[in-house]
């Protein structure tokens, strides 16, 4: 049970939440493809699963190109002899391609790029994940929403618009992967400290100002961790969750449960 032998392919794994659910997943005895643009990040990752005992190997993929990704997957079977998991969770701000942020500001090639990286790469991955998930036992799909895939948050128009599709996507594949018995699941994380929250806050006209909206509302008072999200990807992946399909799942330390903010409680967020 658990993810013990099952083969992984997770994208954008470099860093993050993906290097985060690679290292647990591995510790756990699964198979894992940690696959980036981040070729130096990725191959040190992969040493250091390898050194601790788990199985990974690396390979760069940019999850927008058709080619790179049809290698990814080949790579992966052949290394492992198939795939099991297809973890969709490479994707970008708009922070990190642009200081340009508003509706005026803000150019088409970055409104595009965000699009292509947080949706048009989760579609050509499933579609090349495809035919081998469909020999897999256990197969599953886990993508990579966010609470804004849910709710507004300034500053977010292109990754928003990209968060939303990606949660109608999941639910649009679980239903046509249903007869191949492939199960589809969405999980929308809230502020998880990786790189991707640093650069969002670093953008803000008041950073901190940004910091408090972003944690005063988890009734679990800090940033979650990528460990955090990684534990619900190992479920989502694992023969225990195996009703659970077109899943939207929050981790968001309950933001999105409530309209408060902390104070309202008499707490204060823990750093
Ligand atoms: P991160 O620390 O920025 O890591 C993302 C990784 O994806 C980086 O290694 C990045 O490589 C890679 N990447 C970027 N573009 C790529 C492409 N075209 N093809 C393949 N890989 C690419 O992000 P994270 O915080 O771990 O987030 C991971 C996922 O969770 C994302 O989909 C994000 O939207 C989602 N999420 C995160 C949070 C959060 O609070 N952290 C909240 C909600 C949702 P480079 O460094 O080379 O760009």
């Amino acid at each position: 049970m658990g993810v013990e032998g099952l083969r992984f392919v997770i994208t954008g794994a470099a860093v993050g939440i993906g290097a985060g659910t690679a290292r647990l997943a591995a510790a756990r005895g699964a198979k894992v493809v940690v696959s980036d643009m981040n070729d130096a990040d990725g191959q040190a990752l992969v040493e250091e699963i390898c050194a601790a005992g788990g199985e990974a190997i690396y390979q760069h993929c940019d999850v927008t190109d058709e080619e790179q990704v049809k290698a990814l997957m080949a790579a992966t079977a052949e290394a492992f002899g198939g795939i099991d998991i297809l973890h969709n969770n490479a994707g970008v701000h708009e922070s990190i391609l642009s200081s340009e942020l508003s509706l005026e500001s803000m150019s088409r090639a970055t409104f595009e790029r965000v699009m292509n990286i947080n949706v048009t790469g989760v579609w050509l991955c499933a579609k090349y994940a495809l035919p081998y998930l469909r020999e897999s036992a256990a197969a599953s799909i886990i993508n990579a929403g966010s609470t804004s895939s849910l709710s507004g948050y300034p500053q977010c128009q292109a990754y928003g618009a990209s968060k939303g599709a990606v949660m109608q996507l999941s639910k649009m594949l679980a239903v046509d992967l249903a007869p191949d018995k492939i199960r589809v699941n969405c999980y929308c994380p809230g502020s998880i400290h990786t790189q991707i929250v640093d650069n969002y806050l670093a953008a803000a006209p008041d950073p901190q100002a940004m910091l408090n909206t972003m944690t005063q509302t988890h009734l679990i008072p800090r940033m979650g961790q990528p460990v955090d999200v990684a534990e619900l990807v190992c479920f989502l992946a694992s023969p225990e969750s195996a009703f659970v399909n077109g899943a939207v799942w929050t981790i968001d330390g309950g933001s999105l449960a409530w309209r408060g903010t902390l104070d309202v409680l008499g707490m204060e967020v823990e750093t």
